[in-house]
């Protein structure tokens, strides 16, 4: 592996190769696989990764907004594209660019409908997402009768996919809470099917509904999480691999002298001789505040350094005291060492976060095929 020169967030493709595997060896061959590529597919690089999956086979895509299925269609995606949380102002690129809008409420239902007669479409395809427990987005269940009265008579839209969202698929302990969702989604499903006159498909589980729901895989499964390297249970961890590491290198060493300060605030203070070390990386490349004044460590060849004093916006201090290290070399944040799950349980967040939160400032680098 190259050494970092700068601050970089390594993206290995062979991980995310075998991420995917491993998780659509979980879902039945006929069920339909959708990667969740949303936020620069969590922080890594949605263009990158989404074609390596296409080349890998993933039937499906869905971003947050439309915004990011219209930068994956001019990186050549072909593949279907759920753009999850679309916005009216929109529509007519949604139409233009072969984007499947999720509709959520009577109020979308109602506009998308008119942008599909203005374009003069015919069974545009669209997924009705229901709310079923929640309680974010969706439809209610006793929205259906207005859902099927707007329907009724039009030719613009087509019912291609239903879907729910589940509220807390890594918790055993809300098994229950669960079930009541898939049996209220198949409720839901069984109406509108009737009412319709045909069958939408169905897709309802996240990557920890992958690996702890495997009968309520219906027609579809929508992984994120999984496909980057975590599966939200420790359990699932290890057989998955982090696909994003960041990693930086050390700028310049000081040595400190008993009751002098160390960065804003002087919010570190040494009481002994210290040795520091300072990092181009701060809370504008996506490591904030939270992992400062000793919350969280890093990596200086292979030993554990932690962070001192407040992280500024472009710059990190870490005690590098008693660790052999000189200037240039490189510092492992989380990766192989350290997981971002890990990292980011030291600033009281998830990998989710921590991941999606790496700025556009850090160059990607690409490892593997
Ligand atoms: C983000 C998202 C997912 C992916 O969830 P993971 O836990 O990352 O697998 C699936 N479905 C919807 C609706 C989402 O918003």
């Amino acid at each position: 592996m190259p050494k970092a020169q700068e601050t970089v967030l390594e993206i290995d493709l062979d991980a995310l190769a075998h991420n995917y595997r491993y998780l659509r060896n979980k879902v039945a061959p006929e069920t339909k696989f959708l990667a969740v590529v949303k936020a620069f597919a969590y922080g890594s690089d949605a263009e990158q990764v989404a074609i390596k999956l296409e080349t890998l086979g993933v039937d499906y895509f869905a971003v947050a907004y439309v915004k990011e299925g219209v930068t994956l269609r001019d990186a050549g995606i072909t593949r279907p594209i759920l753009v999850l949380h679309p916005q009216p102002i929109h529509f007519d690129t949604i139409i233009k660019r072969c984007l499947e809008p999720s509709i959520y409420s009577p109020r979308i239902l109602r506009l998308f409908l008119e942008t599909a007669e203005q374009h003069g479409q015919k069974q545009y395809p669209v997924h009705l997402k229901f709310n079923t427990g929640l309680n974010r987005l969706g439809f209610w269940e006793n929205d259906l009768d207005s859902i099927l009265e707007l329907l009724k008579d039009r030719n613009e839209l087509k019912v291609l996919a239903i879907y729910s969202h589940l509220a807390a698929s890594d918790d055993l302990n809300e098994i229950s809470f669960t079930k009541t969702q898939i049996a209220t989604f198949q409720k839901i499903a069984t109406k509108l099917n009737s009412n319709l006159g045909y069958r939408p498909f169905q897709h309802l589980l996240n990557t920890s509904g992958i690996l702890n729901y495997p009968t309520a895989q219906f027609d579809m499964v929508r992984s994120g999480i999984g496909l980057y390297g975590f599966g939200n249970e420790a359990k699932t961890d290890p057989r998955l691999k982090p696909v994003a590491s960041l990693k930086t290198i050390i700028s310049q060493i000081h040595r400190i002298e008993p009751g002098e300060t160390v960065g804003y605030s002087r919010a570190f203070k040494a009481t002994d001789y210290q040795i520091t070390a300072t990092l181009p990386v701060g809370h504008a490349d996506g490591i904030g505040r939270q992992y400062g004044n000793g919350s969280t460590y890093v990596f200086v060849n292979g030993q554990k350094a932690l962070i001192i004093g407040n992280v500024c916006m472009d710059m990190i201090m870490i005690n590098v005291t008693g660790i052999d290290c000189k200037e240039g070399d490189e510092v492992l944040f989380f990766g192989k060492d350290i997981s971002a799950e890990d990292f980011a349980d030291t600033g009281n967040t998830i990998s989710y976060e921590l991941l999606a939160a790496i700025s556009q400032r850090v160059n990607r680098l690409f490892i593997g095929n």
